[in-house]
Order: structure tokens, then C-alpha cells, then sequence
């Protein structure tokens, strides 16, 4: 994030924070979501904070980007039968923050578990001999997913699913690789990092309910079927 807004100040230009798998995560002691001009969270059913359908929301700290996004999702409505925008529908139902709400008061007994687990994680396969992946100092990660490089990651992947572990990849396609971006002319080969990534992660279950127990029968499993 230092360098993100450093780069944004010098530059003229404005941080939206993506914060969609992140709700609650800390860098050096400050929640993300309120670093830039405005930052999403995601409350898609798989999210750390899942509503029971789509929903989502907006932060920002500016009166203009709250007036600007409350239009946006509103067909660009400043009041009934008003549009001074072209705006989308996007309110969220009442049906989902009820929900919401609700789920508001696990989140952090939840995200202490996905911590829990993780720091299990690290320990167990870091002394298998895997590449984990560390937080940048100062951040403190809220483990949407737990990702680990394998070199043998499908035939790990379908290993774990026959034992029916629900392993999974995040993500397979890089996006310079995404058919929607084809027009831009990259190729396979242009950006070896992501395309290493991609091919080589696999990510381990992870989330509030899973017992001490679920973790062990993970790890076993992925230390006879992953090679690092
Ligand atoms: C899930 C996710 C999105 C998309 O969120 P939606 O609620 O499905 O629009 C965007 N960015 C990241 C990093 C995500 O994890």
C-alpha cells in the first residue's frame, strides 16, 4: 500500500482499494478498505463475510465519491425520477443485510480460525519442505484462501478431490491470458511470474468450521500426494 500511494500521489491519480477477500485484513495496524479514495468489498456466499446471494459494498472517506456511488447503484438517481447519471442497479437487498448482520458477529471468531489454521499450515508444510506464501511485513492477512506452490499441481489437485478434499485453484488463467483481453496481443511466455503462479498453485481448504482435526487429515493428505 506505501508504495501504491506513493505512486498514486506522485502521479495525480486516485487508490481504489479491491478489498473483496480482505474484510478485516490490517496493514501496519490499519483495517484495509480506508488507504485510498474508496476501496469494494465482496459479500459473495464464498467470502470471508458471505451474504446468502450477491451483495457488496462501497467504503470511501470523500462526501463526493459516497454522493457519486449512491447514484451509481441507483440507476443515477439524485432523487425518485431524477437521473443525473447513467447509473446501474445495483442496491443491495434488505433480505441480504439482514443476513449479513447477522453473520457481522462471528466475523471475528471466524477470521481468528482461518488464522489459526494457517499459521498450522505454514508450520506443517514448511517443514515438509513447501513454498508457502509469507504476508508482506506489516500485513496482517485475513486467509480468504490459503495458496501453496506444488510442481505437480494437477495430479495433486485430482489426488486431494479423490479423497474428497476440496482443493482448488486460484487462479488457473492469468489475465493477460483471459480471452476477454485477447485484443491486447500477449501471448504465452509474455508474463513468466503469473504464468508460473498459475500453473503451480493449488489452494487447501480453509475457513471458520473446520476442525483441528479436518486441518490434519488435509496436510497428510497433501504431503503424499504434492511434490514441492
Ligand atoms: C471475489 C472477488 C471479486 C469479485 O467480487 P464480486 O462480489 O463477485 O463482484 C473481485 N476481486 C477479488 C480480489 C475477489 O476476490
Amino acid at each position: 500500500m506505501d508504495r501504491c500511494l506513493a505512486f498514486a500521489k506522485a502521479h495525480g491519480l486516485k487508490v481504489i482499494e479491491d478489498c473483496a477477500q480482505a474484510h478485516f485484513a490490517r496493514y501496519k495496524g490499519r483495517y484495509i478498505g480506508t488507504f485510498g479514495e474508496a476501496s469494494s468489498f465482496s459479500f459473495y456466499p464464498g467470502k470471508n463475510l458471505g451474504a446468502y446471494g450477491d451483495a457488496g459494498f462501497v467504503a470511501t472517506s470523500t462526501p463526493a465519491m459516497d454522493v457519486h456511488v449512491r447514484r451509481l447503484i441507483d440507476h443515477g438517481r439524485s432523487e425518485k425520477y431524477l437521473h443525473d447519471i447513467i447509473g446501474y442497479n445495483h442496491r443491495m437487498d434488505a433480505m441480504q443485510a439482514v443476513v449479513l448482520s447477522v453473520k457481522l458477529r462471528h466475523i471475528d471468531a471466524w477470521t481468528a480460525r482461518r488464522k489459526e489454521i494457517a499459521r498450522t499450515y505454514d508450520e506443517r508444510l514448511k517443514r515438509a519442505g513447501f513454498q508457502v506464501l509469507e504476508p508482506t511485513a506489516g500485513a496482517e492477512a485475513v486467509y480468504h484462501l490459503y495458496p501453496v506452490q506444488v510442481s505437480n499441481r494437477d495430479a495433486a489437485l485430482g489426488e486431494l478431490k479423490k479423497r474428497g478434499i476440496g482443493a482448488a485453484i486460484h487462479y488457473p488463467v492469468p489475465l493477460h491470458l483471459q480471452p476477454a483481453f485477447a485484443y491486447l496481443g500477449y501471448k504465452r511466455g509474455d508474463m513468466p511470474v503469473a504464468e508460473s503462479f498459475a500453473d503451480r498453485e493449488l489452494s487447501l481448504p480453509i475457513c471458520g468450521e473446520l476442525s483441528d482435526e479436518d486441518v490434519n487429515t488435509v496436510v497428510e493428505a497433501f504431503v503424499e500426494a504434492a511434490h514441492a
